[in-house]
Formats: C-alpha cells, structure tokens, sequence
C-alpha cells in the first residue's frame, strides 16, 4: 500500500495516511475540514456508516450514508480497509478511494477511531502517521457537545462516557494536540504534516536527487 508522486519540491516521495482521531466533540472535524481546505494534496476518505444522517450533514460529503446491509456486503466484499462498531453504528474506510488517491501522489487524511487507527497501523504500518486531539478540559467537551445540540440529550450523556473511553487510547498515538484554541491546534496539525511529508524514509527518490548533486559538484 505505498504510494509514489513528485513532491513539492520535485523529489519523488510515498504518499502518507494521516490520521485524526478524538473523543467526540474535541474539535476533529472542524480541524479535518480546515485541512482539506488549505493543505494541498490531501484527500480526505469520505467513511461508509450505518448511522442517521445528521442536519447539515451531505451523504457522500459527510459520509457515505448506507444501510446494514449494504454495509455488510461491503465487509464482505472485503471492500473496507477497516471497519468499526462505534456508538452502536457501524463505521468503515472504502479501500478503493484511498488507494486511488495514494496512487496518484496524494496523502489521506482519515477521520476515524482509535479502533480503525489500529487496523491501519497493521495493515501499513510506515505510512500511518496518527494524531490524537485532546479537549482543554471535561467541562470544554461537555459543553462542545451540547452546543452541536444535535444529538437528544441521552445521546450526549453517552457520547460523553466514550469520550472517557476513547481517552484511554491516547499513548497509542504519535502525536497529541490540544485543542484549546482552534486555530493554534491547525498550525500545530499542520505541522505535523509538513515535517512527516519531509522525513528522509518517505523521500524515495532522495538517492537519486543526492547523487545527482554530487556529480554536478565533482564536474
Ligand atoms: P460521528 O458519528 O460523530 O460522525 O463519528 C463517531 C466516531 O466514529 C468518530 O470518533 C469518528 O472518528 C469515528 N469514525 C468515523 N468514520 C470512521 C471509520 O470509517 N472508521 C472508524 N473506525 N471510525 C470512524
């Protein structure tokens, strides 16, 4: 599952699989949009779930809103790079989009749980470079959560008791960022990116580059 393209700088490099993952409501999505929006060659995987859909929310955009039994077919058809039960729903990564996107010299950027973090990291381990978002404090998440006023209030009161379980997982991460304030949180993730995009393993073609600076230097 690795990737070549021409990087920024004209060296040849493997494509990366940059993972978000928080306890909902810690700012994730918002931070996963930014990116996509202002990095460049980042595609997001739009994920396959079996959940409602929310207000606001575009399938196909959001997710790829399916029923159980598409999902299943999808599993079965071993369609999905990982798949997850989280919140009682059924969640998964659609294999063929980020292949295509690594293929054509793309990263990926996946919204996902520590659970399809986890499958990831076995399936490629070298290419999965994952961050953790922690919220600044309980009263912070609590209060995310209810300001999305999306969800009944049960919902919430059980969103909440995940969130301390997905908390759990945070040392499995290579990196954790804060999310205290967003913008500074985007500048951190950011560069993240950017320092993996540059690490000398994922440069494939820096051998090639080098050796060609030393033969214009010798003549
Ligand atoms: P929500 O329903 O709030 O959009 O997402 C609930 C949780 O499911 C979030 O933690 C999100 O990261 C996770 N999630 C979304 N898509 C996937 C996926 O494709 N695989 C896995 N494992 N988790 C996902």
């Amino acid at each position: 599952m690795t990737a070549h393209d021409r990087g920024f700088d004209g060296v040849e490099r493997r494509g990366l699989m940059f993972v978000l993952s928080s306890p909902s409501g810690a700012g994730k999505t918002t931070l996963s949009r930014l990116l996509i929006e202002r990095v460049e060659g980042l595609s997001l995987s739009v994920s396959a779930t079996t959940r409602p859909m929310r207000p606001g929310e575009v399938d196909g955009r959001d997710y790829k809103f399916v029923d159980d039994a598409t999902f299943a077919a999808m599993v079965k058809h071993n369609d999905l790079l990982e798949w997850a039960v989280v919140f009682d729903n059924r969640y998964g990564t659609p294999r063929a989009p980020v292949y295509a996107a690594l293929a054509s010299g793309r990263d990926v950027l996946f919204d996902i749980d520590w659970q399809g973090t986890q499958q990831l990291r076995e399936k490629a381990r070298a290419d999965v470079v994952s961050v953790f978002i922690l919220p600044p404090s309980a009263t912070d998440l609590e209060r995310r959560l209810h300001t999305r006023a999306q969800d009944a209030d049960h919902v919430i009161r059980e969103r909440m008791d995940r969130a301390t379980h997905e908390l759990s997982h945070w040392a499995e991460y290579d990196y954790i960022v804060i999310n205290q304030n967003v913008d500074e949180a985007f500048a951190e993730v950011q560069s993240i990116l950017k320092a993996e995009r540059l690490k000398r393993e994922r440069r494939t073609g820096l051998t090639a580059f080098v050796r060609e600076l030393q033969r214009q230097l010798e003549t």
